[in-house]
């Protein structure tokens, strides 16, 4: 079966992380301050803060912000759960807003439209990998005192204008779950250029206590006061070992995904039906995924086939107004994101991880064009 998306484990990986359980500190030690400060460096950040998913990077940007019930925060309707669900942990409301149509992110028509004096933040997703249209996500950000985050959990390397996601929004997530640029089994981050910002997380990941283990360690004294309601939110030593070796290769991995990228429109160019979502010139991808859209009434088909011809294609995303939870608690309706759900009917994500061989990706196209063709007979 050659899978959507794979992790990419080798040995100077297994090396670092058996050395971390090693090591006298577990957790909240010295790998964790070396990965954050390797991770800010190659995404242009000032501060990275470390935390163990993406989800938790969410949500600690969230609390970051202040943001809290009474509050909206504007998300698109083509993600992940998690970016609705962050604002949710905080007591705040997702209004979820329809993507444009060609490239399936957050449209910020719709995100002006959508403003009104309970918003608080803009959470844009780089859907696939594509950076969105930040000039003007900035500008309506700017325009109406709000926060702009970004969900970068599929953006990791990726450019917009020259400038790295990660450096953009105020804050950037990222995730490090195994299909993901980099893996560390769980686990996320937090880019921003605010140091205020950066300390509210590092206390929020630890149960917002005033001083952490090894600060009471140093000064030799047992005293801490919990100043707020936090959580536990670490990432291990051993996880940050893996994502500083893995951090190294991330370069070098990402330039192979634009080459099957390159490979994939080179060879999709001769199938009929077949139109991946396209490629701004102001970005450089970061191609978390390759996705592709079939006609409507052939998808179904042609996933099934493909599965059961043994390539692992995958869909992203359900829009979320489509989703029962956010029908029940935001009174989201089929219908609300009409751009969202039509997009639904089509997409496809084909395999796309740094190991996936020149043959592998001729087989996908191959299988892909046949299932299509049966598919229309
Ligand atoms: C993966 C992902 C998340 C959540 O990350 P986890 O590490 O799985 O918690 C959030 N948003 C998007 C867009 C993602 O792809």
């Amino acid at each position: 079966m050659i899978p959507y998306a794979r992790q990419q484990i080798e040995a100077d990986d297994v090396a670092a992380m058996v050395a971390a359980l090693r090591a006298p500190f577990l957790t909240t030690g010295p790998k964790v301050a070396e990965f954050e400060a390797a991770f800010a460096d190659h995404v242009g950040a000032d501060h990275a803060v470390a935390v163990n998913s993406g989800t938790a990077a969410l949500h600690a940007a969230m609390q970051a912000l202040s943001i809290g019930p009474g509050d909206d925060v504007i998300v698109p309707a083509i993600t992940f759960a998690a970016t609705a669900n962050c604002a949710l942990f905080q007591g705040a409301t997702p209004v979820i807003v329809d993507v444009e149509a060609e490239r399936l992110l957050i449209d910020p028509e719709r995100v002006e439209a959508a403003v009104t004096p309970r918003t608080r933040a803009i959470i844009a997703v780089d859907y696939a990998g594509h950076p969105c249209a930040y000039d003007e996500l900035r500008a309506i950000a700017e325009a109406h005192h709000l926060a702009l985050v970004t969900d970068g959990c599929h953006a990791l390397g990726a450019r917009w204008r020259g400038r790295q996601v990660g450096e953009i929004a105020d804050l950037t997530c990222f995730s490090f779950h195994p299909v993901k640029h980099l893996c560390t089994g769980e686990g996320g981050m937090v880019t921003t250029a605010d140091a205020r910002l950066a300390a509210a997380m590092r206390s929020f990941r630890s149960h917002c206590m005033s001083r952490d283990f090894c600060e009471r360690e140093r000064s030799g004294g047992w005293e801490y006061d919990v100043t707020d309601l936090g959580f536990n939110y670490r990432l291990t030593d051993m996880q940050c070992a893996l994502g500083v070796t893995q951090l190294a290769k991330q370069s070098e991995w990402l330039a192979r995904r634009r080459e099957l990228a390159r490979g994939y429109r080179d060879r999709l160019a001769g199938v009929p039906l077949v139109r991946p979502l396209p490629e701004s010139a102001a970005v450089e991808h970061a191609y978390h995924l390759f996705v592709v859209r079939v006609p409507a009434g052939a998808r179904r088909q042609v996933f099934e086939r493909l599965r059961a011809s043994g390539v692992g294609v995958n869909v992203h995303y359900r829009p979320l107004n489509l989703h029962t939870i956010y029908q029940r608690r935001l009174g989201a309706a089929k219908g609300d994101c009409p751009v969202a759900e039509a997009a639904y009917q089509e997409i496809l994500s084909l395999p796309m991880y740094p190991g996936l061989r020149d043959e592998e990706l001729d087989e996908v196209v191959d299988k892909l064009a046949a299932a299509l063709a049966e598919a229309r007979a």
